[in-house]
């Protein structure tokens, strides 16, 4: 079903201009022919169907005799998380099918879904190490691999220190890759670590987290199914997480739901919606405020549920009162009246919920936008109910699992940060000293301060060594499983490339780092197996772990991340120590192992209940788990009342057998039944400088604010009020340490044996204080109030500002974006960027918008689905939408093609035009999944033979222009400014 209704129709419109990319077998060879397969290729690639789309064909069927298993494994590309059945027949994997068990999929895949198995078996994979000398790949072997970049590396490190090489990461890892990969760099001595959740979603984990405990999704795809006012803001997830559409449209259908879309285009999911409101790029601040003014007009505030569980509402209803009707409508564009009527939708129809992607993270104001999505939840009182809350779709699909296991620049695993406490917490997970980890550091301090983030890999590259705050510049970059094209200004990515002493790419596909530079010598390429050729867990974006089996062994010369990893380290020297807590046979690593180290030292959010053993009876017993809860029969001997995959946080050991949390901040559940309140994180009061009248003066006063609930607690709670977070001290005052076993009090007294009583729920290693917590009835981190006002970050209260290219300069006084500063060790210069665009008139000469986001035949950099058979037959050309007015008056036709100009650096790129009115005047649109053009070049000849991806294309990333979210370095894709002409 989901396959047919996202056919594009939009595609025959690009295929009526451009007949080749639709079922006609003599198109079909000028396509092959023009995408590099020669005769020869078209043998090597057997089963591509001469027929065109409209005809698919299995694998050739098992052998006589032999016997079929099945393996289960999840979709690599989305954070849906729908399982796949594979069918393999002599260790071959023959045959798939999706899983009509699965709570989440039930059966469905989308395109891209229904097609992994050639993921794996690809003929466009990378298939053994290679090195790039005189500009030739040259062949080579793992050891000789391994030896000379560990070489190289370890003469960076002599020379110039830890820090000038860069471990970007993957969302495409699994849980336990993605933790041994953060591992990894803390063991080399540098917080450059990081990944693809900077440049999707770590706006949302930063404003989020600050305003309740916890940055992620807060229900599930699934309790969508239970609202009533559905509101997307900056998501379409028709194309980027299709499989969410059954449970969003079969809510709508069901309950009568309103579907709001907000959104600049008008994408597939707005056309299932109730009401489109089409909005300016970059102005979701204002448009929320635009709503919270209606509400706080019109009374329909959840007064109850503010007076309880929210601090700061006041200065909220003073900043709203500054966006009446007609302010709204010349920042945003958007009429009163349809912006009176979905707030009161939203405010009125409750359970509300509101869902967003990347629409709203990727903007210099991506922090403060999600703070305003939460804040309008809270004022709703739409959070920590069924069919409310903050529904969060991440990206890849294991996003949410790697942001979790600590692939950020900002933190250890599991978010407890970079402080001495923190490093001493995991120094005692892995059982090594904390000073010998120190001695890895060029300094303490540096071992506690925040790496580069991966959007800015190429300026800590390219800019003099005083202005990188480290002691050099970054001179290589090791990378496993990231593209290069999702990351913006690509042409300081190009020079950045060229400046590195080493590239190491370590992924199934070479992608294309492997061919933007001019270099001749200094990248390697190792080719790494993809998820399905390895057994580990995955968390979905609602915070469900799934495992998933190794259905077939690495196919090629292609080693597993484990692997790789552990003979990385081993050449690097510290292999023994990294691995002491974890088997390894003969170079083999163990998954589960890996599982039970997370589950050791995550407590800080409830990774500690998930062993292998229990993921692994889930996904045995998926049938059992109910559609809309997620939760199995209490009853069932093997999963009973266990929820899907086990949310986190999944509190205490696993032996404790804590169900999970589906939706967090529900009081409405005991916290052993996966219930919870807001998290004390900020304190227990806040001291305030307040100007109060006194004997008819104006005089400044400090208030004490209470941040802990008023009157709300779990259901079952023994404390009937809110409470700070948990340790020792605290459970002798209530005098419930009596409760704890005595290993648990030796194992506590081990963590502290100076000072027990601050050991907390997060750093207790045995998982008493949480235990005893609960058992009270209480959420071990405490019952405080969410944060209206989060005082730590640069913007305390959402402020709406102009993009740095925006189309509305005169705004730009008014709203202008924070002064520049320094952040994450180098300038972010934004507010001198944005002035000289608006000095140098930069919006009469690039006139239009350009946004971008996803398509649904393609993911991410593109580099694996491009070189999907079945996938590139769906799409073949880069593209750029086009209003028909803007095109008529540059005399641009549909299908032809056009050069776009960006607004730095003189960059261009030549592509397709798609003259569409989905896009508004003003506006230009294209999808993020291309690259191997560069500025009209087509670079098929620089990949490793037979590895250049089917379909190529230009990034739009060459178009896109400076700009970071302060609290993040998030970059701004969605909001800069281009000119277009035809070709
Ligand atoms: Fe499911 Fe997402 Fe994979 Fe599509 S891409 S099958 S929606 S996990």
């Amino acid at each position: 079903m989901l396959v047919k209704t996202s056919k594009p129709s939009f595609s025959k419109r690009l295929s009526g201009a451009e007949r080749s990319s639709s079922c006609y077998e003599q198109d079909r060879r000028v396509f092959l022919k023009r995408s590099g397969l020669t005769v020869a290729g078209l043998s090597v690639l057997g089963s591509l169907p001469l027929g065109g789309i409209c005809k698919a064909e299995a694998g050739a069927p098992p052998a006589p005799g032999a016997s079929v298993i099945t393996r289960k494994n999840i979709c690599t590309h989305c954070s849906v998380g729908c399982s796949v059945i594979a069918k393999v027949s002599n260790g071959v994997w023959i045959g798939q099918e999706p899983d009509y068990d699965s709570p989440i999929n039930r059966g469905s895949h989308c395109c891209k879904g229904a097609a992994v198995r050639d993921d794996v078996l690809s003929q466009r994979r990378l298939r053994y190490p290679v090195k790039l000398v005189n500009g030739q790949w040259i062949r080579i072997s793992w050891k000789t691999a391994i030896d000379e970049i560990g070489d190289k590396l370890l003469a960076i490190r002599e020379r110039a220190g830890p820090d000038s090489v860069y471990w970007l990461g993957s969302a495409k890892f699994t849980n336990e890759a993605a933790y041994l990969n953060r591992k990894l760099a803390a063991f080399w001595g540098t917080n450059n670590s990081d990944h693809q959740a900077r440049i999707c979603h770590s706006t949302t984990v930063t404003g989020v987290a600050n305003t309740w405990g916890y940055g992620a999704m807060t229900n599930s795809y699934n309790d969508i199914r239970n609202a009533r006012t559905i509101l997307l803001m900056g998501g379409n997830p028709a194309e980027a997480h299709p499989v969410s559409l059954q449970h969003i449209l079969e809510g709508k259908e069901l309950n009568r739901a309103n579907m709001i879309v907000v959104d600049p285009r008008m994408t597939r999911t707005a056309a299932h919606a109730t009401e489109y409101v089409r909005v300016r790029p970059g102005t979701h601040i204002a448009t929320i405020y635009g709503m919270l003014w209606h509400i706080f007009e019109n009374g329909w505030e959840d007064k109850e549920f503010i007076n309880q569980r929210v601090y700061g509402a006041e200065e909220i209803r003073k900043e709203a009162a500054k966006w009446p009707p007609r302010e709204v409508e010349r920042v945003t564009g958007l009429p009163e009246a349809q912006v009176r009527h979905i707030a009161q939708l939203f405010a009125t129809q409750k359970p509300s919920t509101l869902i967003w992607a990347m629409g709203q993270t990727q903007f210099t104001t991506g922090t403060a936008n999600v703070r305003a999505s939460c804040l309008l939840l809270l004022a709703t009182g739409n959070v920590g109910r069924p069919g409310a809350g903050a529904n969060i779709f991440r990206g890849h699909t294991n996003v949410q699992g790697a942001t979790d296991l600590g692939l950020d620049v900002t933190s250890l695993p599991l978010y407890y940060g970079l402080s001495e406490d923190a490093w001493r917490h995991w120094c005692r997970v892995w059982d090594v000293e904390y000073e010998s980890m120190r001695g890895r550091f060029p300094s303490k301090t540096l071992m506690e301060t925040p790496g580069i983030p991966s959007t800015r890999w190429f300026d800590a590259t390219l800019l003099p060594r005083d202005q990188v705050t480290q002691p050099n510049p970054v001179q290589a970059m090791f990378i496993m499983g990231h593209g290069v094209n999702t990351i913006t200004r690509m042409p300081e990515a190009v020079k950045g490339i060229e400046k590195l002493d080493l590239l190491v790419v370590c992924d199934p596909y070479p992608t294309a780092w492997s061919v933007l530079s001019e270099r001749k010598d200094g990248i390697y390429l190792l080719p790494a197996c993809t998820s399905f050729e390895m057994d580990g867990s995955r968390t979905a974006s609602n915070r469900s772990l799934q495992w998933g089996e190794k259905i077939v062994d690495p196919v090629f010369e292609s080693k597993n991340d484990y692997d790789t990893m552990y003979m990385l380290a081993a050449k690097l020297g510290f292999a023994d120590l990294m691995f002491k807590n974890i088997k390894v046979e003969n170079g083999s690593v163990s998954a589960e192992d890996i599982l039970r180290e997370i589950n050791r030292g995550g407590w800080s959010t409830g990774y500690c209940g998930q062993s292998p053993e229990r993921l692994k009876t889930h996904m045995k017993n998926q049938a059992k788990f109910d559609l809309v809860t997620l939760r199995a029969p209490k009853d069932d001997p093997e999963v009973g009342g266990d929820y899907y995959g086990l949310p986190w946080p999944c509190w205490g050991t696993p032996q404790f057998r804590h169900p999970g949390t589906p939706i967090l901040y529900n009081t409405e559940l005991p916290v052993i039944e996966g219930g919870g309140t807001f998290r004390a994180r900020f304190g227990v009061e806040r001291v305030v400088s307040r100007k109060v009248m006194e004997n008819g003066r104006e005089v400044e006063r400090q208030e004490h604010d209470n941040l802990l609930a008023d009157g709300s607690f779990s259901t079952g709670s023994e404390i009937k009020d809110g409470y700070p977070e948990f340790t020792l001290g605290v459970l002798k005052k209530l005098g419930w340490d009596k409760d704890l076993t005595s290993e648990e009090r030796q194992t506590i007294l081990r963590v502290s044996p100076d000072k027990p009583d601050l050991v907390s729920w997060a750093t207790d290693l045995s998982g008493g204080i949480q235990r005893v917590a609960i058992q009270h009835g209480c959420s071990p981190y405490g019952n405080a109030k969410a944060r209206m006002i989060a005082w730590n970050l640069p913007d305390p209260i959402p402020v709406h500002r102009e993009p740095i290219y925006t189309p509305r300069p005169d705004l730009v006084s008014d709203y202008p974006t924070l002064p520049d500063a320094r952040q994450f060790r180098v300038p972010n210069i934004g507010f001198s960027v944005q002035k000289a665009a608006v000095d140098q008139g930069i919006a009469r000469h690039f006139p239009l918008i350009l946004s971008s986001g996803r398509l649904v035949e393609y993911e991410g950099g593109g580099e694996e689905t491009r070189s999907n058979k079945w996938l590139a037959e769906l799409k073949q050309h880069m593209f750029v939408e086009i209003n028909p007015a803007n095109a008529a008056e540059r005399g641009i036709k549909d299908g032809g093609w056009v050069w776009v100009m960006g607004a730095e650096n003189s960059s261009r790129a030549k592509m397709k035009a798609l003259v569409t009115d989905r896009v508004g005047r003003g506006v230009a649109w294209m999808p993020y999944h291309f690259a191997g053009w560069y500025e009209g070049k087509d670079l098929r000849t620089k990949y490793p033979s037979g590895a250049d991806p089917i379909v190529l294309g230009e990034s739009v990333n060459t178009l896109t222009t400076y700009g970071y979210d302060p609290a993040t370095g998030m970059q701004e894709p969605k909001a800069t400014l281009c000119q277009i002409k035809a070709a």
